[in-house]
């Protein structure tokens, strides 16, 4: 076979022109079915892009909802390490003001 775009010969099983890199096969996400065209598949009729964008955003989907676990399990992490000092900073503004009256007398 010649390629479609720079005419090089093309062996029948390569993907790619090995010269233009030109897709010479496209494999449907969905069946794995090769065909010579883009844009649909042959044999299931799925739409490439379309079913590669849907993919691509179940995933990023899915990766927001790990994300939001994270920065709500951080953010109870923060205000548990955070505890003792917010527990601690009125004590310690005790023992500042103590030490301070105690110079003042
Ligand atoms: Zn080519
Ligand atoms: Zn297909």
């Amino acid at each position: 076979m010649k390629c479609p775009k720079c005419n090089a010969e093309a062996r029948d099983v390569a993907r790619f022109c090995q010269r233009c890199h030109a897709t010479l096969r496209y494999e449907c996400p969905a069946c794995r079915h090769e065909q010579r065209q883009g844009g649909k598949c042959e044999r299931c009729g799925v739409d490439f892009l379309k079913y590669i964008s849907s993919v691509v955003a179940i995933q990023q989907g899915e990766a927001d909802l790990a994300h939001d676990r994270i920065e709500q399990r951080s953010s109870l992490l923060k205000n548990i390490l955070l505890l003792p000092f917010n527990l601690g900073i009125p004590l310690f503004r005790q023992l500042m003001g103590a030490s301070r009256s105690r110079r003042d007398r």
